[in-house]
């Protein structure tokens, strides 16, 4: 089991109203990319994270870097670049997450696509954090209405994937921008060569953060993954509950609020759960778990550290309701099953973004983690009826009901109802919180289930395959300045399909045409159709009968597609200048 040598967040020295956010976000102990960032950051030096999402990395940079703000200065101070708009504003909701005990402080984020003049008027309030995706950035640079002189830190996040994006050029030149004597953090998963240059051109002596991970057998637990999608992560557990027999189970979720909360509403679905945490004491939690060794509870809903060590035999089952930082947690987390020889199972959510982290884990165990399909809602409605008809038999085994029979002849009469009506009536009640009539399956999203990220470096990558691409039209063209990263971080951010989704992009004087997966939804399509790309609206359409195909190898300069990021390899080619 885990070694004890675990980090406090108090033995970190942040500020203490950093301290009391955390407490109160449920936070129990640093990740392992926290303990060993928070450090060096708060010691000024410049730090190269290998970290995905899901590892805790925002809290790893946003931490120390909050006490580094002078609140009486209402210039940024510190600057992220990342990615997307999706991360740069959940960056940005960090940040003010552990800052609400921080009267004053003000964090921003920019991104594309947002109107110039509410950007404008929200950088004069003077925030102290900017958090933005590069091509923004770049803008308010040129404009002039973002000034990087008092700039103290700067972190690039998810810096692979800007560099994916086509953002590297941009970064390169904002960074070039700001003091030389700054902080520098950067966090990628992956160490491919340009980034490598980055980080010897701009960054001072850094400090190289990596979480080793060690790698375990596990044989004779089933392991699977289900890729979050469609339906909630609550709904989709008590489908798995409900169609599967288990015994004991273990759920493992992130922070101590996130047990608490799960365990009680699997109670108020009828599950004997409780929490276990680090909120509660030592005498506390082993009763807890003495309760589920004699079966008084099914569940309980834990943290890794409450539940470090856990030996209990009739635990057949372990949902990492929350992905596990790395791959030491989550091969304890399954190690609570499958004790003393026996069979075990452990099913992992896993959210589209955390898909990296997923495969670290599966190269660090060298175990392929099956993905699975949540019980059919056949499956789920059956089982109800099933135990309902149960319920049913055993009450009337052991129950006397002749007073409920006067009662059904009574309330017949009073509400003049036939007996099946009546009793339809009564059903309809009695279901509760477990329908026994499910809604139908949503639709699933073809785009989330084909992102399929891997994580090795930068360079390799997933086939794409042109038979499940359309293509698209956009009114915008070379003449409006449009460039490929344009149209890829429009489409990333506004439709959310991930770029290496996006096949083949052509830019002509008038127009440009796009690949993207087959069966947009048309909802998706007609926002796209009011996305601006250099201030003019996309207007993007399908072009029928068009069939989508790879980029040939036609004469350079005309062909400026998506080619670049598949295969082939010219991103370290210097670009021209961006203009718009
Ligand atoms: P990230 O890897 O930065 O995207 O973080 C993933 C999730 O983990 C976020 O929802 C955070 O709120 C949560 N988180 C980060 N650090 C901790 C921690 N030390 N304890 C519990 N949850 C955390």
């Amino acid at each position: 089991d885990m070694s004890d040598t675990q980090v406090a967040f108090s033995d970190l020295e942040l500020p203490s109203s950093v301290l009391k956010s955390i407490t109160e976000l449920g936070y129990e102990t640093p990740s392992p990319i926290q303990a060993a960032c928070i450090p060096l950051l708060l010691n000024g030096q410049d730090v190269l994270g290998m970290a995905q999402t899901g590892t805790g990395k925002t809290a790893a940079f946003a931490l120390p870097l909050l006490s580094r703000i002078d609140l009486k200065n209402n210039k940024p101070q510190v600057l992220v670049l990342a990615p997307t708009r999706e991360l740069a504003v959940q960056v940005a909701e960090a940040f003010q997450a552990y800052a609400r005990h921080i009267p004053g402080f003000h964090v921003l984020p920019i991104y594309g696509g947002q109107s110039y003049s509410l950007q404008l008027k929200q950088l004069r309030r003077g925030p102290h954090v900017v958090v933005g995706t590069p091509g923004r950035v770049m803008d308010h640079l040129d404009r002039g209405t973002l000034k990087l002189d008092e700039l103290k830190a700067m972190v690039l996040d998810e810096a692979d994937e800007m560099l994916r994006m086509g953002f590297i050029d941009d970064v390169e030149t904002i960074m070039a921008k700001t003091p030389a004597e700054r902080q520098t953090a950067l966090f990628s998963a992956t160490m491919p060569e340009q980034i490598r240059r980055i980080t010897k051109r701009y960054m001072r002596e850094p400090q190289e953060v990596k979480i080793a991970s060690k790698t375990a057998t596990m044989e004779n637990i089933e392991q699977k993954c289900w890729i979050v999608s469609g339906t909630n992560k609550l709904d989709a557990l008590v489908r798995i509950l409900e169609t599967e027999d288990f015994g004991g189970i273990i759920i493992f979720a992130r922070t101590k609020t996130a047990t608490t909360e799960l365990a009680e509403k699997l109670e108020a679905r009828g599950y004997a759960a409780a929490a276990l945490n680090g909120d509660m004491n030592q005498q506390l939690r082993e009763r807890t778990v003495q309760r589920l060794k004699n079966s008084q509870l099914d569940i309980l809903v834990a943290t890794d550290v409450a539940a470090r060590g856990l030996d209990v035999e009739r635990v057949g089952l372990v949902v990492n309701y929350d992905i596990p930082y790395d791959t030491e947690a989550y091969v304890h987390r399954i190690g609570r099953t499958g004790r003393a020889g026996r069979d075990g199972k452990a099913i992992m959510f896993v959210a589209p973004r955390e898909r990296r982290l997923l495969k670290q884990i599966e190269r660090a165990t060298r175990q392929p983690i099956k993905q699975m399909d949540l019980p059919s809602r056949d499956l789920v409605q059956n089982r109800r009826l099933e135990s309902f008809r149960e319920q049913i038999s055993t009450i009337f085994k052991n129950e006397d009901m002749s007073v409920y029979r006067e009662l059904v002849d009574q309330l017949a009469v009073d509400t003049e109802l036939e007996t099946l009506d009546l009793a339809s009536a009564l059903l309809f009640m009695a279901q509760k919180e477990k329908p026994l009539i499910l809604p139908p399956e949503p639709e699933p999203r073809p785009r989330r289930e084909r992102d399929d990220r891997d994580g090795d470096n930068g360079g390799k990558r997933e086939r794409i395959n042109y038979a499940d691409l359309d293509v698209y039209r956009l009114d915008v063209g070379r003449n409006d300045g449009v460039q490929v990263k344009n149209i890829v971080g429009a489409i990333a951010n506004e439709a959310d399909i991930n770029s290496r989704h996006i096949g083949d992009i052509r830019l002509h004087d008038e127009y440009s045409t796009v690949q993207l997966p087959k069966g947009m939804p048309d909802d998706m399509l007609k926002h796209l159709k009011d996305v601006q790309i250099c201030r003019k609206k996309t207007n993007i359409t399908l072009m029928e009968g068009e069939v989508a195909r790879p980029p040939s190898r036609k004469p350079r300069g005309e062909y400026k597609g998506k080619g670049r990021a598949r295969g082939g390899n010219d991103r370290g080619a210097p670009r021209k200048p961006r203009r718009d």
